[in-house]
């Protein structure tokens, strides 16, 4: 249920990645914006807002300028300490209207009045407005074409070689008297450091929006009632009427904003000193990775529900509080890419880790089985030399038995004891030899001395089945390593041969050199294998049906120890077969000494 939890997660995230990706960091930067409590702050701005009830009452929209008179007079009396005017005038209008709005104009302090880029060049106020400002400021909102929420503005905006200042940043720079400081990577003015790098987006600086009511907002009309409020502060004078607004500006608190309040929100970004900056790529590429390290840890480190417990905990961290803290320190991480990362890092190791560990325990859980079976088998051939040997002690004890009886009896329990001997060796050396522990001589010894030895310790359990063993070739070639156990090996060859074969059929041996490798081969006309089968018969305790059918008796060992060995001495098995038909088992050894033949081969 969990693992298709992660799944569709990552599938989930995988599907919005394509195309939600950057809005998904504008929803959480929103978010994480709304969820910052703010810091207690007294504005040092003021909105002065044409809002609809001006308009009602002064003659609607062709009013505006007669509007601006009638508010930088009322402003005159309550004397602010900057006019930042947000209404483009580079039209002339009414002759009437445009010589009192400069009257009014005239008699304003530190007014800044707006400019505007129209196709590739600015729009300047009308001269005569022009003259009375002492500064020139745009008014480019830096509305997000995807949702139209203006986020960050552009305090830097070039064209025809000229470059004008935000409206908001010339406020706050008359507000503080100070010059503009610039470098490549951010403006100084006064004390305060503006992170505004130099970029194709012009210098763009993220607006730290306060919740709305923060920043008062004064109506033209009742500019007389709120002297108090209007003294010695920086006012943004502009539409506040929606119905007006050139463009419908949403903050990131999902309200319109009128224009003229987001360069007073910009301003108060500045004026506050707490600016929000995008971290750099190459600390997002950091995060991104170090998460992934976590997550590959996690899993590889801790043992089950640890590990989904710790790796929930992370991703809920990277998820929430993560962003929200580096945000409190004013630096904007991308949402989606270190979430995406983090889940789908975790659900891969998670998945990667449950699968690992699934084989692994159902790999020892069958050795552990097929070990069991082994036992049970040892146990079971056991009791027969016990029995033997528990019988002659016995017999031996109770009676007096002729000389001759007597000695039988003990040449038996020798032998059968001997016998036991060796079944535990065995059995031990297959743990052994199994956990790398076993020691291997390292002798000459002549190939043919092995194949000789051990065709005739066969050659009995042959002959019950009236199976005939054939040495087709003559065996050359010197061998190095453990001769004990290379006998043990080819021997386990001859005898599955013999074992998996009906009577009356017949078992081929040959020998060849080539190429300093020694192919020593065994071929049957038995039971043979599938290819399923001859892909399992090297593994421990493995026996195929067809073996178990044909009744005879076996563990399943013999051929794991042959590969063994065979590796061991830096040689490898090759098998072929078919059911029905036979197999041929072939040991191919390095032949330390070229043969005789091989060297005279070379010689012709
Ligand atoms: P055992 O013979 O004790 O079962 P081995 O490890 O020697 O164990 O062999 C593993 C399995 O490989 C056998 O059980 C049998 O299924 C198959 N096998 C080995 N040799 C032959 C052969 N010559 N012909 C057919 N099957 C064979």
């Amino acid at each position: 249920m969990a693992y298709i939890a992660v799944l569709a997660g990552c599938f989930a995230i995988g599907m919005m990645a394509g195309w939600k990706a950057g809005q998904i960091d504008h929803y959480a930067y929103d978010l994480m914006l709304r969820l910052q409590p703010p810091e207690p702050w007294a504005p040092e701005s003021v909105v002065v807002g044409i809002d609809e009830e001006t308009l009602g009452l002064r003659g609607g929209a062709r009013a505006v300028r007669p509007i601006l008179s009638e508010a930088l007079d009322k402003l005159a009396v309550v004397k602010p300490k900057v006019v930042a005017l947000d209404v483009i005038l580079s039209d002339r209008e009414d002759p009437g209207e445009d010589a009192r709005l400069e009257a009014s104009m005239r008699s304003t302090r530190n007014l800044i009045l707006p400019c505007e880029l129209v196709g590739a060049k600015w729009e300047d106020p009308l001269p005569r407005f022009k003259d009375l400002a002492v500064a020139l400021g745009h008014v480019h909102p830096g509305q997000d074409g995807l949702d139209g929420v203006s986020r960050q503005i552009p305090l830097e905006e070039t064209t025809g070689g000229e470059r004008r200042w935000a409206l908001s940043l010339e406020a706050f720079r008359v507000t503080r008297g100070e010059a503009i400081v610039e470098s490549p990577e951010d403006l100084q003015i006064g004390g305060i450091l503006i992170p505004a790098a130099r970029s194709a987006g012009g210098r763009p600086m993220l607006v730290h929006y306060l919740p709305q009511g923060s920043i008062p907002t004064v109506s033209v009309l009742q500019i007389e009632q709120h002297p108090e409020m209007l003294r010695g502060k920086t006012v943004f004078l502009g539409v506040t009427a929606l119905s007006l607004a050139r463009d419908r500006l949403l903050n990131p608190y999902g309200e319109p904003v009128p224009g003229v309040a987001v360069h007073a929100h910009a301003f108060e970004t500045m004026a506050r000193g707490k600016f929000l900056t995008p971290a750099s790529d190459s600390s997002v590429l950091a995060l991104c990775l170090l998460l992934a390290a976590v997550a590959g840890a996690t899993f590889r480190l801790l043992p089950g529900w640890q590990a989904y417990l710790l790796g929930a905990v992370v991703l809920l961290v990277v998820m929430t509080a993560l962003p929200l803290e580096f945000f409190r320190y004013g630096i904007v991480f991308p949402y989606f890419a270190p979430v995406a990362v983090a889940w789908l890092t975790t659900a891969g190791a998670a998945s990667f880790q449950h699968f690992f560990v699934r084989r692994q325990l159902r790999r020892s859980e069958s050795e552990k089985s097929r070990y069991q079976q082994a036992i049970h088998w040892v146990a079971h051939e056991m009791r027969t030399p016990l029995t033997a040997i528990q019988g002659s002690s016995e017999i031996m004890t109770r009676y007096s038995l002729p000389e001759a009886k007597r000695h039988e009896l003990s040449a038996m329990i020798n032998s059968e004891s001997k016998r036991l001997a060796r079944m535990i060796q065995t059995f031990l050396d297959v743990e052994r030899l199994g956990e790398g522990e076993m020691e291997m001589k390292r002798e000459p010894f002549a190939a043919a001395d092995v194949v000789e030895a051990c065709l005739k310790r066969v050659g009995p359990i042959a002959e019950r089945k009236r199976i005939r063993i054939a040495l087709d070739t003559a065996v050359d070639g010197m061998l190095i390593g453990d001769r004990e156990l290379m006998e043990y090996a080819f021997y386990n060859l001859l005898t599955n041969a013999v074992k998996y074969s009906t009577s009356e059929t017949e078992v081929h041996v040959t020998a060849e050199s080539r190429n300093g490798e020694l192919r020593l081969a065994v071929r049957d006309q038995g039971i043979g294998m599938d290819e399923k089968e001859l892909k399992n018969i090297f593994r421990k305790f493995y026996r195929t049906k067809r073996a178990e059918a044909s009744g005879e008796v076996g563990t399943g060992i013999g051929l794991s120890l042959v590969e063994q060995i065979v590796s061991h001495h830096g040689g490898r098995m090759e098998v072929t077969s078919q059911p029905g038909k036979g197999s041929c088992f072939t040991m191919v050894l390095k032949a330390l000494i070229a043969s005789d033949a091989e060297t005279a081969d070379r010689r012709g």
